[in-house]
């Protein structure tokens, strides 16, 4: 190939670039005024979680728009968390690269810094489980939802960790995003169902010299072998790096449906059965189950016969187990053993079924089991937004805001991740060209995997009562 014609693609290329691609370049180019929003959302943040933590408790009548510290609970928990969830199926990490806080906080106090070189222990694949795991197990201890204090031991807990990362190992790199934030797992499994993404064309790629500046990527990702949006920040930094890298549209789940052996790790396919589907339907479900409150007296009823009372005893600090007096919202030692056991039954119980149906779906197929996880991907994501969603609706409730159309959209989301869940399994046995009985028996498993939380949900919040 001639010079010209090295020198004339390229041009030619960033002539045919979709408008998309060039809203992709648009973000390479504007950095400085993502940072400007970057810090403005790092300015909302602190306000959001310090401020309400100093400021005495509201009364039991403040209203969201008369206390910062009921605004700020609906702003984090009614606005923020759900829709981040929603905005990684459609967008990708796009939250993560550009919106993020604790991203922008990691980045920037590690620029400064030679950095030291990232320990062994630290790219442990596991963590992202064992981070959601804690976080959630942790924030159900201490009421997260309801107070404020909390919400500063947790997130303010976790920025401060963020930063401290950053100044040792950063480097002016997100290592604290990639390795360690106990959301990074749940945000790369949601971001592969998005429909856009940022694509690298290797051909284009290739006809570029070899000694083109590589591109500042925040996760510290080999830019030329992206092919998955799942840890992309979708940060817009490397769109027409090369002239082969563009912002791009893709059919939702089509990354799914062909991912292959090596694509999705152990702990990522954990982190979806027992994190996101057994372990957070827990934490969201316990305080509205008959059986938690059943089971707890009966332990307590056993206790007291056998005068073993210390169990009992609501005396631990407010950071240990939920204790405000003020509110009648007390702890006992026995409460918070309560939750433990009710959160590890649910992921047990839900994740335990859903991983052995993948397994014996994945054998039938002869394929890898953790890539017929991902079709449970979609029940993840409607878990994630109908838990968090129901404390948007429970402060809005207390604001006198009902929808009266409700249970009829909890169950048509239901309905859809599960539908939605199928059409995945099915999509990638025919990929692996899998037909037959063996194909329809392995489709049954799979659909039966994710059934369970749908049909969890519709019993606790008897929706079918609205029909
Ligand atoms: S590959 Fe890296 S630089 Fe490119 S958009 Fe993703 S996170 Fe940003």
């Amino acid at each position: 190939m001639s010079t010209h014609t090295l020198h004339f693609q390229p041009r030619q290329a960033r002539a045919q670039r979709t408008r998309l691609a060039r809203l992709g370049d648009m973000m390479a180019r504007q950095r400085g005024r993502i940072a400007l929003l970057q810090w403005a959302i790092v300015g909302l943040y602190f306000v959001l979680v310090a401020a309400p933590a100093f400021l005495p408790m509201p009364p039991e009548e403040a209203r969201m728009f008369n206390s910062l510290t009921r605004f700020a609970q609906f702003a984090f928990w009614g606005i923020w968390w759900p829709f981040v969830i929603a905005s990684m199926l459609l967008v990708g990490r796009f939250w993560c690269g550009v919106m993020c806080p604790e991203g922008a906080l990691t980045e920037f106090a590690g620029r400064p810094g030679k950095g030291r070189p990232i320990p062994r222990w630290m790219r442990w694949p596991g963590w992202p489980l064992v981070g959601f795991l804690g976080t959630t197990l942790y924030g159900q201890l201490i009421s997260v939802y309801e107070y404020p204090g909390p919400v500063l031991v947790i997130l303010g807990g976790s920025t401060v960790a963020a930063v401290a990362v950053g100044i040792v190992y950063g480097r002016g790199k997100r290592v604290w995003c990639r390795y360690l934030c106990p959301v990074t797992g749940v945000f790369a499994l949601l971001a592969r169902l998005a429909p856009l993404h940022f694509k690298v064309d290797r051909t284009a790629w290739d006809m570029q010299p070899a000694n083109t500046p590589a591109v500042d990527c925040p996760p510290l990702l080999n830019v030329s072998a992206l092919a998955s949006a799942s840890q992309c920040h979708a940060c817009g930094r490397c769109s027409g790096h090369r002239d082969a890298v563009a912002l791009r549209w893709r059919w939702p789940g089509s990354e799914i449906v062909r991912s292959q052996s090596g694509d999705v790790g152990r702990y990522e396919a954990l982190l979806l059965f027992y994190g996101m589907l057994g372990f957070a339907l827990g934490a969201f479900q316990w305080t509205m189950a008959p059986g938690f409150v059943r089971a707890k007296q009966w332990v307590a009823t056993w206790l007291v016969e056998h005068d073993i009372l210390w169990p009992l005893a609501d005396n631990a600090p407010w950071w240990v187990l939920t204790h405000y007096p003020q509110a009648s919202d007390v702890f006992s030692w026995l409460d918070g053993a309560g939750i433990v056991a009710w959160l590890v039954a649910s992921a047990l119980l839900v994740g335990g079924c859903a991983h052995l149906a993948t397994v014996l779906a994945a054998r039938l197929a002869r394929a890898d089991w953790k890539v017929l996880a991902l079709g449970l991907v979609p029940m993840a994501a409607a878990n994630l937004f109908l838990g968090l969603s129901m404390l948007t609706l429970t402060q809005l409730r207390s604001e006198g805001i009902e929808f009266g159309w409700l249970p009829q959209a909890r169950v048509a989301l239901l309905l859809l991740a599960w539908l939605a869940g199928i059409a995945l399994g099915v999509g990638q046995l025919r990929r692996m060209d899998v037909r037959g009985l063996r194909a329809a028996a392995a489709a049954v498993l799979l659909a039966g995997a994710a059934a369970l939380p749908a049909l969890l949900w519709v019993r606790t919040l008897d929706l079918l009562r609205a029909f």
